[in-house]
């Protein structure tokens, strides 16, 4: 390139986690640079993870002192991390741009590594046992927000583990940000970057409808993840409001179709409240319905969060109703609690700590 590139105050470059690589390849045509050098650029920030346009040797000089005024590589400052006393659980707290926080987990186990992401700050649905739930929708996350979460914690992290999975099981409601979410997951899915494939990646639902059939649409192939809590619309409508629009019957006829579609099981979770969706009745009906689809019944315990009433069963009630599922269901799977005392298991994110 012969030119200087122009330099503009950094607020004003975009983020560079927000880029897809053509979209990136595209800004640097308008200076004369050839489109391999989005791939190169890419293969720096996201396979060798350097953050300093300067150490990008490979690029030319003028390439490596201006990238930063086309796009910003700085990342979301880390406001807290908190780690589990076995070392495997961390949760990341990040402020973004606006001052707003948003909370992220990664979760090691001895098959995988998985990081939990957000998709929004707080969340409109207000299902009744959701610490997200309690703070009401503050904004949906950008797509470069999401992308710099998973960024950030795998730097945190070292990267000691190249293979991941992504759960969109954090803060908000994926579905209804579901632009900025699939932009995230091209982004996350490019070979010249992350790379990570369909399969590793689960989107969780509370049960927005028209959206299901909108992800169909997209084609992405990822994972559903269903949060049906209750086998009743008497008593979802309580604890999932959402429910009153799209009722359970309607929610798993979605699911049925999205998992035909992407040739995919659909994951039923199901968080367990004590004397209030744990009954043999309720594991009868949570069979018969993960029968009627490919799916795998995944039991979530409830995590408490402070002011809300519900309680998580005994550990002989959450082992009588697993019991009762494993004969009639076709995979069941008890969710350990991760992160439980630093308020970094499903449901508690939102704003708690441990000293709060
Ligand atoms: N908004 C999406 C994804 C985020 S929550 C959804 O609702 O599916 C991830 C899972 O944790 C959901 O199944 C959610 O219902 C469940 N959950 C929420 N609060 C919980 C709590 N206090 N204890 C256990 N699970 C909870
Ligand atoms: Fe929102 Fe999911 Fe929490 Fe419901 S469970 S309030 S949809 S984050």
């Amino acid at each position: 390139m012969s030119n200087a590139l122009p330099i503009l105050p950094s607020d004003a470059s975009p983020s560079f986690y927000g880029m897809r690589r053509e979209r990136l390849a595209e800004k640097l045509a308008v200076y004369g640079v050839p489109a391999y050098r989005a791939d190169q650029i890419f293969s720096w920030v996201y396979q060798k993870h350097t953050r300093d346009a300067g150490e990008m040797m490979n690029l030319p000089a003028p390439l490596r002192r201006d990238l930063t005024s086309i796009c910003d590589l700085a990342l979301p400052a880390a406001a807290k991390v908190m780690r589990s006393a076995d070392g495997d659980t961390h949760k990341f707290v990040l402020t973004l741009a606006d001052g707003a926080r948003v909370e992220s987990v990664s979760m090691r186990s001895p098959k995988r590594m998985t990081f939990c992401v957000s998709s929004q700050v707080g969340c409109a649905l207000k299902c009744s046992f959701c610490a997200t739930g309690l703070m009401g929708l503050t904004r949906n996350l950008r797509a470069e927000e999401i992308v710099a979460q998973v960024v950030a914690m795998g730097d945190y992290l070292n990267w000691e583990d190249d293979r991941f999975n992504i759960v969109f099981m954090g803060m908000g409601e994926p579905l209804a940000n579901l632009a900025a979410v699939s932009e995230a997951i091209h982004i996350l899915h490019d070979d010249h970057g992350i790379g990570l494939g369909a399969r590793r990646i689960t989107v969780s639902t509370s049960g927005l409808v028209p959206q299901i059939h909108e992800l169909a649409k997209l084609g992405l192939q990822v994972g559903l993840a269903v949060s049906l809590h209750a086998t009743t619309d008497e008593l979802r409508d309580q604890l999932v409001p959402v429910n009153k629009r799209w009722p359970i019957a309607e929610l798993l006829d979605a699911a049925r179709e999205y998992g035909h579609s992407v040739g995919r099981r659909t994951t039923l979770e199901y968080t367990l409240l004590g004397g209030v969706n744990d009954s043999m009745a309720d594991a009868d009906r949570l069979a018969s319905f993960a029968r009627a689809l490919p799916s795998k019944v995944n039991i979530i315990p409830y995590n408490p969060v402070p002011g809300l009433p519900w309680k998580r069963p005994s550990p002989e009630a959450i082992e009588a109703f697993a019991q009762r599922l494993y004969p009639h269901a076709p995979a069941v799977t008890v969710r350990d609690t991760k992160g439980g005392e630093m308020w970094a298991a499903c449901g508690q994110l939102g704003g708690l700590s441990p000293d709060a």
